[in-house]
C-alpha cells in the first residue's frame, strides 16, 4: 500500500502520522477542514511533500474526489471533534461531525473502491467499566455524547463491513496521547487547551498563572486521578502497523496505551523536573464525569500483531511536548 489519505492531518494526532509516513515514503493525501486543524501543522510534517485537499468530511462529492484523484488505497481516519465537555453541551456537533461525518467518508470509500480504513476510536466509548484494566470485550457504555458518536461509528463500521466484500476495518481505542515528535516543529495546538500536559506546560511558559488539580480526594494512591498516557509516536506507529496489517473482511478493535498509569500529581510533578519551572498548582473540586482510573489492558494488539508502547516514561511524554511547547509559545500563529 502507497497513497494514504489522512483525515484531520492537520491536527495534533494527525499531523504526526502525516510526519510518519512521508518519512517511510507514502504518497499521503492530507483532507481537512481546518476548523480545528492548521495547514502549517501538514507543511511541517511533510516538509511539504503532503498533497493538501481542504475539504469537510461531510461532503461526500468532494471526498470522493480526493481519493480517487490521488488512487487512494487505505485511509487512516482521524478528523473529529474531541471535547468531552463540549459534546455535552453541544450534542449535535458532535453527532453531524463525528459520526455524519464517518458516514459520509464510507459513503465516498465505497463509491471510489477503497476497502481499508484504519479508525481513531477512544476508550471513552468503555463509558465507566467495573474494572481495570481495560479489555477490548469489555461492555462499552459511552457517558456523553463524544464517546457516543465515535461507538456509533464502531457500529457503522462494523455493519458497513458485514455487508461489504473485501472491506477491512480497525477501530483503534486511544488512552490519553501525549508528547510530540522530538524535531519540535510539530504539536498540540488547540484553543481552547484543556488537557493536562499542554496546561502544564503552560503554566510553565506563565500563560497559565496557576492550575487547577480537579480533586485529590480519589481512591488512588496520591488521591489524584489515574490515566493511561501513550506517546503520540507510539500511537502513530500503531496505525501504519494495523493498516498494513489488515485483510479482507478484517474487523479489528485494539485498545492503544501502554497499560500503566500516572496520576495528575505524578504529571505535574514530571512537568516541574522537565521545564525547571515552579508550575503553582490548587487543588479544585472534581470534574464532573471524571473516573477515577482508566488504563488499558493493551495485549490484545501485542499478542495479535506484536506490537506495544515503546515509551513508558511519563517524563520523556512530558518533555518531548515541552520541546514543541518551549519552541512554539504561541503555537503554529495561524489563528
Ligand atoms: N486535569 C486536572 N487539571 C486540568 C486538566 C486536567 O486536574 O487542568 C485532570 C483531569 O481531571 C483528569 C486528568 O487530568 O483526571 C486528565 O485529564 P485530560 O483532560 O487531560 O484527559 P481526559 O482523561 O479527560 O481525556
Amino acid at each position: 500500500m502507497k497513497n494514504i489519505l489522512v483525515t484531520g492531518g492537520a491536527g495534533y494526532i494527525g499531523s504526526h502520522c502525516v510526519k510518519r509516513l512521508t518519512d517511510d515514503g507514502y504518497r499521503v493525501t492530507v483532507l481537512d477542514n481546518l476548523d480545528i486543524g492548521h495547514r502549517a501543522a501538514v507543511e511541517n510534517a511533510s516538509a511539504g511533500k503532503a498533497q493538501f485537499v481542504q475539504a469537510d468530511l461531510r461532503d461526500t462529492e468532494l471526498v470522493t474526489k480526493a481519493l480517487r484523484d490521488n488512487a487512494i488505497e487505505g485511509v487512516i481516519h482521524f478528523a473529529a471533534l474531541a471535547q468531552v465537555g463540549e459534546s455535552v453541551q453541544y450534542p449535535l456537533r458532535y453527532y453531524d461531525n463525528n459520526t455524519a461525518g464517518s458516514v459520509s467518508l464510507l459513503r465516498a470509500m465505497d463509491a471510489a473502491g477503497v476497502k481499508r480504513i484504519v479508525f481513531s476510536s477512544t476508550c471513552a466509548t468503555y463509558g465507566e467499566p467495573a474494572s481495570m484494566p481495560i479489555t477490548e470485550d469489555m461492555p462499552q457504555i459511552p457517558i456523553n455524547p463524544y464517546g457516543w458518536s465515535k461507538l456509533m461509528t464502531e457500529r457503522a463500521l462494523t455493519d458497513y463491513a458485514n455487508a461489504s466484500e473485501g472491506f477491512g476495518f480497525a477501530a483503534l481505542r486511544y488512552f490519553n496521547v501525549a508528547g510530540s515528535d522530538p524535531n519540535g516543529i510539530i504539536g498540540e495546538d488547540h484553543n481552547p487547551e484543556s488537557h493536562i500536559i499542554p496546561v502544564v506546560l503552560n503554566c510553565a511558559l506563565g500563560k497559565v498563572p496557576k492550575m487547577k488539580i480537579f480533586g485529590d480526594d480519589y481512591d488512588t494512591p496520591d488521591g489524584t486521578c489515574i490515566r493511561d498516557y501513550i506517546h503520540v509516536n507510539d500511537l502513530v506507529d500503531a496505525h501504519v502497523v494495523v493498516m498494513n496489517a489488515l485483510n479482507d473482511g478484517d474487523q479489528r478493535f485494539y485498545n492503544l496505551g501502554t497499560g500503566t498509569g500516572s496520576t495528575v500529581m505524578q504529571i505535574i510533578e514530571a512537568g516541574r523536573e522537565v521545564t525547571g519551572h515552579a508550575i503553582p498548582a490548587e487543588m479544585g473540586p472534581r470534574r464532573p464525569g471524571d473516573p477515577p482510573m482508566l488504563y488499558a489492558d493493551p495485549s490484545k494488539i501485542k499478542n495479535e500483531l506484536g506490537w506495544q508502547a515503546k515509551c513508558t516514561d511519563i517524563k520523556q511524554m512530558v518533555a518531548d511536548a515541552w520541546t514543541w511547547f518551549k519552541n512554539n509559545p504561541d503555537g503554529y500563529r495561524d489563528k
